[in-house]
Protein backbone atom coordinates (compact mmCIF):
# COMPACT_ATOMS: atom_id res chain seq x y z
CA UNK A 1 0.00 0.00 0.00
CA UNK A 2 1.44 3.17 -0.93
CA UNK A 3 1.26 5.42 2.11
CA UNK A 4 2.53 8.70 0.83
CA UNK A 5 -1.07 8.96 -0.76
CA UNK A 6 -2.96 9.01 2.19
CA UNK A 7 -2.60 12.70 3.38
CA UNK A 8 -3.27 13.85 -0.25
CA UNK A 9 -6.66 11.19 -0.60
CA UNK A 10 -8.24 11.78 2.87
CA UNK A 11 -8.35 15.45 2.12
CA UNK A 12 -9.54 14.96 -0.82
CA UNK A 13 -12.26 12.54 0.61
CA UNK A 14 -13.12 15.20 2.56
CA UNK A 15 -13.63 18.01 0.51
CA UNK A 16 -16.10 15.40 -1.47
CA UNK A 17 -18.00 14.55 1.73
CA UNK A 18 -18.06 18.03 3.24
CA UNK A 19 -20.89 20.14 1.81
CA UNK A 20 -23.15 17.10 2.80
CA UNK A 21 -25.40 18.60 5.83
CA UNK A 22 -27.83 15.29 5.60
CA UNK A 23 -29.75 13.86 8.74
CA UNK A 24 -29.76 14.82 12.17
CA UNK A 25 -27.45 14.40 14.97
CA UNK A 26 -28.69 12.29 17.62
CA UNK A 27 -30.19 14.16 20.82
CA UNK A 28 -27.98 13.54 23.48
CA UNK A 29 -25.53 15.94 22.02
CA UNK A 30 -27.89 18.40 23.05
CA UNK A 31 -26.84 18.42 26.40
CA UNK A 32 -22.95 18.35 25.82
CA UNK A 33 -20.85 21.16 25.92
CA UNK A 34 -18.60 22.10 22.91
CA UNK A 35 -20.06 20.10 20.49
CA UNK A 36 -20.65 21.20 17.06
CA UNK A 37 -22.70 18.94 14.62
CA UNK A 38 -20.98 19.83 11.28
CA UNK A 39 -17.46 18.95 12.64
CA UNK A 40 -15.52 16.17 9.88
CA UNK A 41 -12.98 14.09 10.67
CA UNK A 42 -10.54 10.96 9.40
CA UNK A 43 -8.15 9.25 10.42
CA UNK A 44 -6.09 6.13 9.33
CA UNK A 45 -3.42 3.89 10.93
CA UNK A 46 -1.73 0.95 9.40
CA UNK A 47 -0.74 -2.00 11.05
CA UNK A 48 3.26 -0.76 11.14
CA UNK A 49 2.15 2.20 12.52
CA UNK A 50 2.05 5.17 9.62
CA UNK A 51 -0.46 7.45 10.41
CA UNK A 52 -2.59 10.27 8.41
CA UNK A 53 -5.25 12.27 9.88
CA UNK A 54 -7.56 15.27 7.99
CA UNK A 55 -10.05 17.88 9.33
CA UNK A 56 -10.92 18.12 12.88
CA UNK A 57 -8.44 15.93 14.56
CA UNK A 58 -8.32 16.88 17.62
CA UNK A 59 -12.17 16.74 18.52
CA UNK A 60 -13.02 14.54 21.10
CA UNK A 61 -16.12 12.86 20.76
CA UNK A 62 -17.94 9.73 22.84
CA UNK A 63 -17.30 5.89 21.26
CA UNK A 64 -20.91 5.72 21.96
CA UNK A 65 -22.01 2.31 20.37
CA UNK A 66 -18.52 2.04 19.21
CA UNK A 67 -17.73 0.45 22.17
CA UNK A 68 -20.13 -2.43 22.26
CA UNK A 69 -17.05 -3.90 19.67
CA UNK A 70 -14.34 -2.83 22.09
CA UNK A 71 -15.79 -4.20 24.87
CA UNK A 72 -16.49 -7.38 23.49
CA UNK A 73 -13.26 -7.98 22.44
CA UNK A 74 -11.85 -7.32 26.16
CA UNK A 75 -14.55 -10.27 27.84
CA UNK A 76 -13.51 -12.40 24.84
CA UNK A 77 -9.99 -11.90 26.14
CA UNK A 78 -11.18 -12.17 29.67
CA UNK A 79 -13.23 -15.23 30.14
CA UNK A 80 -13.07 -16.69 26.28
CA UNK A 81 -15.31 -17.11 23.48
CA UNK A 82 -17.44 -20.35 24.42
CA UNK A 83 -18.45 -18.49 27.93
CA UNK A 84 -19.35 -15.80 26.28
CA UNK A 85 -21.45 -17.49 23.54
CA UNK A 86 -23.76 -18.83 26.32
CA UNK A 87 -24.96 -15.88 26.76
CA UNK A 88 -24.46 -13.82 23.37
CA UNK A 89 -24.72 -15.11 19.90
CA UNK A 90 -23.23 -13.61 16.67
CA UNK A 91 -26.43 -13.52 15.01
CA UNK A 92 -27.06 -10.30 12.73
CA UNK A 93 -30.66 -9.35 14.11
CA UNK A 94 -31.72 -7.15 11.33
CA UNK A 95 -33.31 -4.82 14.02
CA UNK A 96 -32.51 -1.41 14.89
CA UNK A 97 -29.78 -1.04 17.77
CA UNK A 98 -32.09 -0.73 20.56
CA UNK A 99 -34.42 -3.30 19.32
CA UNK A 100 -35.06 -6.71 22.34
CA UNK A 101 -33.52 -9.25 19.48
CA UNK A 102 -33.28 -12.75 20.68
CA UNK A 103 -32.84 -15.99 19.48
CA UNK A 104 -35.11 -18.32 20.07
CA UNK A 105 -33.31 -19.30 23.43
CA UNK A 106 -33.28 -15.92 24.96
CA UNK A 107 -29.70 -14.90 23.98
CA UNK A 108 -29.38 -11.30 22.49
CA UNK A 109 -28.53 -12.28 18.90
CA UNK A 110 -25.09 -10.14 18.78
CA UNK A 111 -23.08 -8.22 21.14
CA UNK A 112 -23.46 -5.06 19.22
CA UNK A 113 -27.00 -4.40 19.63
CA UNK A 114 -27.90 -2.84 23.17
CA UNK A 115 -28.75 -6.11 24.54
CA UNK A 116 -26.49 -7.78 23.53
CA UNK A 117 -24.02 -5.25 24.78
CA UNK A 118 -25.51 -4.46 28.15
CA UNK A 119 -24.76 -8.19 28.64
CA UNK A 120 -21.43 -7.97 27.55
CA UNK A 121 -20.91 -5.51 29.89
CA UNK A 122 -21.83 -7.56 32.46
CA UNK A 123 -19.91 -10.19 32.05
CA UNK A 124 -16.26 -8.51 32.65
CA UNK A 125 -14.53 -10.29 35.56
CA UNK A 126 -14.76 -7.76 38.20
CA UNK A 127 -16.45 -6.85 41.60
CA UNK A 128 -18.33 -3.96 41.22
CA UNK A 129 -19.59 -0.91 38.50
CA UNK A 130 -16.52 1.32 39.38
CA UNK A 131 -14.08 -1.75 38.70
CA UNK A 132 -15.96 -3.12 35.31
CA UNK A 133 -15.33 0.76 34.03
CA UNK A 134 -11.60 0.91 35.46
CA UNK A 135 -11.06 -2.33 33.56
CA UNK A 136 -12.63 -1.60 30.50
CA UNK A 137 -10.92 2.18 30.57
CA UNK A 138 -6.85 0.05 30.93
CA UNK A 139 -7.96 -1.84 27.77
CA UNK A 140 -9.35 0.67 25.44
CA UNK A 141 -6.12 2.82 26.55
CA UNK A 142 -3.95 0.02 26.10
CA UNK A 143 -5.74 -0.55 22.22
CA UNK A 144 -5.21 3.55 21.42
CA UNK A 145 -2.02 4.00 23.13
CA UNK A 146 -3.21 6.54 25.26
CA UNK A 147 -4.99 7.61 28.17
CA UNK A 148 -9.10 7.63 27.85
CA UNK A 149 -11.03 8.56 30.32
CA UNK A 150 -15.69 9.03 30.40
CA UNK A 151 -16.47 12.45 29.59
CA UNK A 152 -18.97 12.80 33.06
CA UNK A 153 -21.26 15.41 30.52
CA UNK A 154 -21.66 12.74 28.30
CA UNK A 155 -22.49 10.25 30.58
CA UNK A 156 -25.46 12.51 32.29
CA UNK A 157 -26.69 13.22 29.14
CA UNK A 158 -26.63 9.17 28.69
CA UNK A 159 -28.46 8.97 32.04
CA UNK A 160 -31.23 10.92 31.29
CA UNK A 161 -32.49 8.95 28.19
CA UNK A 162 -31.89 5.75 29.88
CA UNK A 163 -35.08 4.26 30.07
CA UNK A 164 -35.30 1.93 26.76
CA UNK A 165 -31.62 0.62 27.95
CA UNK A 166 -33.28 -0.13 31.64
CA UNK A 167 -36.13 -1.73 30.11
CA UNK A 168 -33.50 -4.32 27.92
CA UNK A 169 -31.97 -4.68 31.07
CA UNK A 170 -34.76 -5.71 33.00
CA UNK A 171 -36.14 -7.84 30.57
CA UNK A 172 -32.85 -9.50 30.67
CA UNK A 173 -32.57 -9.50 34.28
CA UNK A 174 -36.06 -10.98 34.27
CA UNK A 175 -35.39 -13.63 32.09
CA UNK A 176 -32.29 -14.81 34.63
CA UNK A 177 -29.29 -13.53 32.15
CA UNK A 178 -27.69 -10.85 33.70
CA UNK A 179 -25.45 -11.57 36.00
CA UNK A 180 -25.42 -8.51 38.59
CA UNK A 181 -28.63 -5.65 38.23
CA UNK A 182 -30.18 -3.86 35.63
CA UNK A 183 -29.39 -0.74 37.34
CA UNK A 184 -25.63 -1.47 37.51
CA UNK A 185 -25.33 -3.03 33.96
CA UNK A 186 -26.61 -0.30 32.29
CA UNK A 187 -24.71 2.45 34.29
CA UNK A 188 -21.71 0.54 33.38
CA UNK A 189 -22.77 0.66 29.49
CA UNK A 190 -23.72 4.06 29.67
CA UNK A 191 -20.17 4.64 30.72
CA UNK A 192 -18.46 2.88 28.39
CA UNK A 193 -20.07 4.85 25.41
CA UNK A 194 -19.42 7.73 27.39
CA UNK A 195 -15.33 7.52 26.85
CA UNK A 196 -14.06 10.38 24.64
CA UNK A 197 -11.11 9.64 21.65
CA UNK A 198 -10.36 11.82 18.36
CA UNK A 199 -10.52 10.33 15.24
CA UNK A 200 -7.01 9.63 15.23
CA UNK A 201 -7.07 7.62 18.46
CA UNK A 202 -10.15 5.45 16.70
CA UNK A 203 -7.81 4.61 14.34
CA UNK A 204 -5.20 3.38 16.29
CA UNK A 205 -7.39 1.51 18.10
CA UNK A 206 -8.75 -0.09 14.96
CA UNK A 207 -5.17 -0.53 13.60
CA UNK A 208 -4.91 -2.54 16.79
CA UNK A 209 -7.71 -5.12 15.78
CA UNK A 210 -5.93 -5.23 12.11
CA UNK A 211 -3.17 -5.99 13.34
CA UNK A 212 -4.66 -9.26 15.20
CA UNK A 213 -4.24 -7.63 18.91
CA UNK A 214 -0.65 -5.58 19.10
CA UNK A 215 -1.22 -1.62 18.83
CA UNK A 216 1.56 -0.98 15.91
CA UNK A 217 2.32 2.43 17.58
CA UNK A 218 3.22 1.62 21.11
CA UNK A 219 3.89 -2.34 20.29
CA UNK A 220 2.09 -3.43 23.21
CA UNK A 221 0.24 -6.67 22.91
CA UNK A 222 -3.53 -5.77 24.19
CA UNK A 223 -5.21 -8.78 22.84
CA UNK A 224 -5.15 -11.84 21.09
CA UNK A 225 -5.25 -12.90 17.42
CA UNK A 226 -8.44 -14.63 17.93
CA UNK A 227 -10.04 -12.39 19.33
CA UNK A 228 -9.53 -9.60 17.60
CA UNK A 229 -10.72 -11.96 14.61
CA UNK A 230 -13.96 -12.43 16.13
CA UNK A 231 -14.17 -9.20 17.09
CA UNK A 232 -13.70 -8.07 13.41
CA UNK A 233 -16.17 -10.60 12.76
CA UNK A 234 -19.57 -9.32 14.14
CA UNK A 235 -17.87 -5.84 13.09
CA UNK A 236 -18.27 -7.04 9.63
CA UNK A 237 -21.85 -8.79 10.00
CA UNK A 238 -23.27 -6.48 12.56
CA UNK A 239 -21.72 -3.39 12.76
CA UNK A 240 -23.84 -1.14 11.03
CA UNK A 241 -27.02 -2.21 12.25
CA UNK A 242 -29.81 -2.72 10.09
CA UNK A 243 -27.55 -1.70 7.41
CA UNK A 244 -24.87 -4.45 8.15
CA UNK A 245 -25.86 -6.58 5.28
CA UNK A 246 -25.72 -3.39 2.67
CA UNK A 247 -22.73 -2.18 4.36
CA UNK A 248 -20.90 -5.34 3.40
CA UNK A 249 -21.90 -5.16 -0.24
CA UNK A 250 -20.84 -1.35 -1.04
CA UNK A 251 -17.84 -1.08 1.52
CA UNK A 252 -16.55 -4.68 2.59
CA UNK A 253 -14.45 -3.13 6.10
CA UNK A 254 -15.29 -4.38 8.88
CA UNK A 255 -16.69 -1.56 11.46
CA UNK A 256 -18.88 -0.66 13.79
CA UNK A 257 -21.10 3.13 13.98
CA UNK A 258 -21.94 4.86 17.41
CA UNK A 259 -24.63 7.38 17.29
CA UNK A 260 -21.72 10.20 18.29
CA UNK A 261 -21.29 9.78 14.63
CA UNK A 262 -17.93 7.86 15.45
CA UNK A 263 -17.29 4.95 12.91
CA UNK A 264 -14.20 2.35 13.13
CA UNK A 265 -13.00 0.26 10.86
CA UNK A 266 -10.65 -2.01 10.94
CA UNK A 267 -9.16 -3.97 7.84
CA UNK A 268 -7.29 -7.23 8.99
CA UNK A 269 -3.43 -7.03 7.78
CA UNK A 270 -3.87 -3.40 6.68
CA UNK A 271 -5.13 -0.70 8.45
CA UNK A 272 -7.62 1.26 11.06
CA UNK A 273 -10.09 4.04 9.45
CA UNK A 274 -11.52 6.56 12.06
CA UNK A 275 -14.40 9.21 10.59
CA UNK A 276 -16.37 11.43 12.23
CA UNK A 277 -19.17 13.54 11.20
CA UNK A 278 -22.60 13.87 13.86
CA UNK A 279 -25.48 14.07 11.63
CA UNK A 280 -27.41 10.55 11.34
CA UNK A 281 -29.10 8.77 8.64
CA UNK A 282 -32.26 6.80 9.53
CA UNK A 283 -30.32 3.64 10.67
CA UNK A 284 -28.24 5.82 13.28
CA UNK A 285 -24.90 5.47 11.06
CA UNK A 286 -22.85 8.75 10.26
CA UNK A 287 -24.02 9.74 6.98
CA UNK A 288 -20.42 11.64 5.84
CA UNK A 289 -18.97 9.13 7.64
CA UNK A 290 -20.52 6.56 5.44
CA UNK A 291 -19.16 8.62 2.54
CA UNK A 292 -15.92 8.35 3.84
CA UNK A 293 -15.65 5.10 3.67
CA UNK A 294 -17.25 4.19 0.65
CA UNK A 295 -14.51 6.60 -1.08
CA UNK A 296 -11.42 5.45 0.94
CA UNK A 297 -12.65 1.73 0.42
CA UNK A 298 -12.76 2.32 -3.68
CA UNK A 299 -9.24 4.45 -3.80
CA UNK A 300 -7.70 1.83 -1.47
CA UNK A 301 -9.31 -1.27 -2.21
CA UNK A 302 -10.09 -1.98 1.00
CA UNK A 303 -13.34 -4.78 0.21
CA UNK A 304 -11.90 -7.46 2.95
CA UNK A 305 -13.65 -10.03 0.22
CA UNK A 306 -12.21 -8.51 -2.95
CA UNK A 307 -10.68 -11.34 -5.73
CA UNK A 308 -6.60 -11.52 -4.57
CA UNK A 309 -6.04 -14.53 -6.36
CA UNK A 310 -6.06 -16.49 -3.53
CA UNK A 311 -5.78 -20.01 -5.48
CA UNK A 312 -3.25 -18.89 -7.82
CA UNK A 313 -0.55 -20.62 -6.21
CA UNK A 314 -2.58 -24.13 -6.97
CA UNK A 315 -2.98 -22.99 -10.46
CA UNK A 316 0.77 -23.55 -11.33
CA UNK A 317 2.22 -26.51 -12.73
CA UNK A 318 3.23 -29.56 -10.49
N1 LIG B 1 -25.73 5.29 24.39
C1 LIG B 1 -26.45 4.89 23.26
C2 LIG B 1 -27.53 3.90 23.64
O1 LIG B 1 -27.28 2.88 24.18
C3 LIG B 1 -25.56 4.32 22.20
C4 LIG B 1 -26.34 4.10 20.99
C5 LIG B 1 -25.55 4.06 19.72
O2 LIG B 1 -24.45 4.61 19.60
N2 LIG B 1 -26.17 3.49 18.75
O3 LIG B 1 -28.67 4.12 23.40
Amino acid sequence: MDTTRFDDDLRAMLDEVESDRRGEPSDYLEDVAGQHVDGLAVAVCTVDGHQAAAGETEHAFALQSVSKALTYAVVLQEIGLDHVLEDVGVEPSGESFNHLSLHDDGRPCNPLINAGAILVHSLLPAGDEDERTALLLRRYSALAGVELEVCEDVLDAERTRADRNLGLAHLLADAGRLPISAREAVAGYLAQCSVLVTAPQLAVMGATLAAGGTNPVTGERVLDEWVAQQAMSVMLTCGMYDASGQWVAEVGVPAKSGVSGALLGAVPGALGLATWSPRLDEQGNSRRGIGLFEGLSARWDLHVLQHRGALRGLSGPR
